[in-house]
């Protein structure tokens, strides 16, 4: 039985001050839910701030980029080990704005997960299709070359270790989301995936998240999908009232 994770990803918004704030609301509301696991992903300067606020709760803390160097010099970057140091959990490896707007290929994103399972982190691997990949029916073909190139050579006892999002470009931040059908097919697809790559075993464990303006109007119809295994939320994720309401899906 697979457990649904929430996860909310602060993106480049607010400041320390700010997301300890939203930190302790959170923690006064859902800080002790345990039929979910709840993570939030703030920027690398809030995590000391975040981690203080939480102290106490289930509710997990993740980053939501790494640079898979050990050490060096790569000014402005951040190690695996610095997060896992700070109290991370998780990590998110190439998501949609990564990839698009920095450049993140998938050979990065699987340099990246690699350097995040050997300092003991669990990765969450985006992946997607643009609007444009869509229409020209290439989704599964983008799909299944963004899951292989970003988890290759990784051996099948780490995959209990990562999280799979399958994040379609065209639903982030746009408030477009994709039906549950549109996202359980995708979902279908990937655990396909996962079954070639790691064996069928593997991949019915495998926990694949559903990102793309989910709200708490959709997120329960998502959730009753049943390759859909949670939810990478931007943007409902930012208020303490609409994640709240989000992570209580199951009321
Ligand atoms: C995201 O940032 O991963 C995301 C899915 O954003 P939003 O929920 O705002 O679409």
């Amino acid at each position: 039985m697979r457990k649904t994770l929430i996860a909310g990803n602060w993106k480049m918004y607010k400041t320390p001050t700010e997301a300890a704030a939203l930190a302790e609301e959170l923690k006064q509301a859902v800080g002790s839910v345990s039929e979910v696991d709840i993570l939030v992903c703030p920027p690398f300067v809030d995590l000391a701030a975040v981690k203080q606020a939480l102290d106490g709760s289930t509710i997990k803390l993740g980053a939501q980029n790494v640079y898979w160097e050990a050490a060096g010099a790569y000014t402005g970057e951040i190690s695996a080990a610095m997060l896992k140091d700070a109290g991370c959990e998780y990590v998110i490896a190439g998501h949609s704005e990564r990839r698009h707007i920095f450049g993140d290929s998938s050979r990065d994103v699987n340099k990246k997960t690699k350097s995040l399972l050997a300092a003991g982190l669990k990765p969450i691997v985006c992946i997607g299709e643009k609007l444009e990949q869509r229409e020209a029916g290439q989704t599964e073909s983008v799909l299944a070359d963004q899951t292989r190139n970003s988890l290759a050579g990784i051996d099948n006892a780490d995959f209990k270790n990562i999280v799979i999002a399958y994040e379609p470009v065209w639903a982030i931040g746009t408030g477009k989301t994709a039906t549950p059908q549109i996202a359980e097919s995708a979902h279908k697809f990937v655990r396909g995936l996962i079954a070639e790559i790691a064996g069928d075993e593997i991949a019915e464990t495998q926990i694949i998240l559903y990102g793309g303006s989910v709200k708490p109007d959709n997120v329960k119809e998502l959730m009753s999908e049943p390759d859909i295994d949670g939810a990478l939320v931007g943007g409902a994720s930012l208020k303490a009232d609409s994640f709240i309401k989000l992570v209580k899906y199951f009321e």
